[in-house]
């Protein structure tokens, strides 16, 4: 037991810190379809060195770790309650080494265990087989795109595409909305997997299995092999693009499976990913614990440390401001919606419980033209009692738009840095109040940690390491202005036209 305790560690380690072969080519595919220059290519050029950076530090390629669910087919007899404390074990060590998050809370207090452990968390599904071997895959998928994961009953009326039947013409209407509705703040581009039948709950199951098969796999049933080609294809036509910038790029993959259903129930659930798609697997020897072979990984190893594309999409890129915070409200509203800003010196981590705490309660320092950004960082004590940040990226926005806007107003906020964009009430609060919207690049947590320098400090750790307000100072931190002071939201703009080419689908191919 003591090898496959190492073997699962080993497989924990990989998943959240080297991106699968297959989903490295899916990335490469999106480079080339992308229009250089364009908002969502500097968004790809910042993806790509990214990967790189997690595979040169071995340090998570995403600081949301995600929901550890571990699929495991075993020969008959192999003493799965032993395997289950083995792998709880490994969680435990990959979380205290700073490969995984501190993720686990508990849902009626909000305590997180530190440790990743705790009712529900890890999932493990075991199945057994009748071949010697065992066969383990990890997936971690985080909760930005887990949030966008939808399930539709049919029939239902869909947004811009009217009445979704129980028919292979229902069917498409609901995956294209639900990339649709994905837009960036699942980080875009993202892959799929879709589960058509089953209950309620093997529905969604089916749909999360789905993303347990390979970007490049065939689908063995002719009509979902023609049903994947088909959303490829249409749904890329959405224009929404990487981080929902609008572009070329929107669907990587999309794998479709299919269970019986009852008379009286269609579901259609679809389980979306984002582009930083972590899941491997392993072979074991069942005698040993040894591991025999990696999967997903075969073919050629892209290693993104060669590309030059950032740079190239650098030269192009829109007007550049350099700000050092505290920022005045003359400087926020002379940004516009394009401009790229980099910036300098400190700012402070706040999600959900810090804007839900901050409506009622005083700010633990003084926030008048500060900087918040939106980020559950990995972090690490040193022995000397010093924080360092292991991975910094940012989290979906949307979810403090009920707090936001009134957050900014009653403590002279400037700016808010998140991914995914906000909508109208926060919008109209930059208005009135002077602020903007800087979107970095979801998912890019390596890139973000080399630009914070120091650790200044943090407040209201008791509500956990991702939720506390880190104070941290940064260098070179750059990220686009997707809502401004004047009015404008680049999200309001992909989400108007990506609707309307949705709608078009209506006439042109579901007649
Ligand atoms: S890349 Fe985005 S959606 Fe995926 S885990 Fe990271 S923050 Fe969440």
């Amino acid at each position: 037991m003591k090898k496959f305790r190492e073997s699962m560690y080993t497989l924990i380690v990989e998943t959240s810190t080297n991106l699968p072969n297959d989903v490295r080519r899916a990335i490469v595919k999106a480079k080339e379809q992308e229009n250089a220059g364009t908002t969502a290519a500097l968004a790809l050029g910042t993806i790509s060195k990214n990967i790189s950076m997690a595979d040169y530090n071995v340090s998570p390629i995403c600081q949301d770790t995600g929901m550890p669910t571990f699929e495991i087919k075993v020969p008959v007899g192999a003493n799965q309650i032993e395997m289950k404390k083995a792998i709880l074990d490994a969680i435990e060590k990959a979380t205290k080494n700073g490969n995984l998050r501190p993720n686990s809370v508990d849902s009626l207090t909000g305590e997180n265990s530190g440790n990743n452990l705790g009712p529900g968390t890890p999932i493990i599904h075991f199945e057994q087989w009748e071949k010697d071997e065992i066969d383990v895959r990890l997936i971690l998928k985080g909760g930005g795109c887990e949030n966008k994961n939808i399930q539709y009953s049919l029939p239902t009326e869909i947004e811009g595409l009217g009445r979704a039947g129980r028919d292979l013409d229902g069917i498409r209407k609901c995956i294209l909305h639900s990339v649709y509705q994905a837009q960036g703040q699942g980080c875009s581009a993202g892959f799929i997997g879709v589960g058509i039948g089953g209950d309620r709950i093997s529905s969604y199951s089916l749909a999360k299995e789905q993303l347990f098969r390979s970007v490049d796999d065939v689908n063995v049933n002719e009509n979902l092999r023609k049903l994947e080609e088909y959303v490829m294809e249409h749904a890329n036509q959405l224009g929404i693009g990487t981080m929902g910038f609008g572009g070329e790029a929107t669907l990587l993959g999309c794998k479709i499976g299919a269970l019986n259903r009852l008379p009286a129930s269609f579901f259609v659930s679809v389980a979306y990913n984002c582009w930083a798609f972590r899941r491997l697997g392993v072979t074991l020897d069942s005698t040993t614990g040894e591991i025999k072979e990696w999967l997903y990984q075969d073919g050629d190893k892209i290693d993104f440390s060669q590309d030059k594309s950032e740079v190239t999409n650098q030269e192009n890129k829109g007007r550049e401001v350099v700000l050092q915070a505290p920022i005045t409200e003359e400087q926020i509203r002379d940004l516009k919606v394009g401009d790229v800003v980099i910036l300098n010196g400190t700012i402070h981590t706040g999600r959900d419980a810090i804007h839900h705490h901050l409506v009622e309660h005083d700010a633990p320092i003084d926030l008048n033209g500060q900087v918040i950004y939106h980020c559950g960082p990995v972090m690490l004590k040193d022995e000397n009692g010093e924080w360092h940040v292991k991975a910094a990226g940012p989290t979906t926005s949307i979810r403090e738009e009920p707090y936001q806007g009134d957050v900014m107003k009653k403590f002279g906020i400037r700016a808010v840095i998140g991914k995914g964009g906000m909508g109208p009430k926060t919008l109209k609060a930059l208005q009135e109040h002077g602020g903007v919207y800087l979107n970095a690049i979801g998912g890019a947590a390596q890139y973000y940690a080399d630009c914070i320098k120091k650790v200044e400090g943090v407040d209201l750790l008791e509500f956990g390491i991702p939720e506390a307000m880190w104070h941290l100072r940064v260098e070179g931190f750059a990220a686009i202005v997707t809502m401004d002071s004047h009015g404008n939201s680049l999200h309001a703009d992909v989400d108007k036209t990506s609707l309307e080419k949705l709608s078009q689908f209506k006439e042109k191919v579901f007649k």
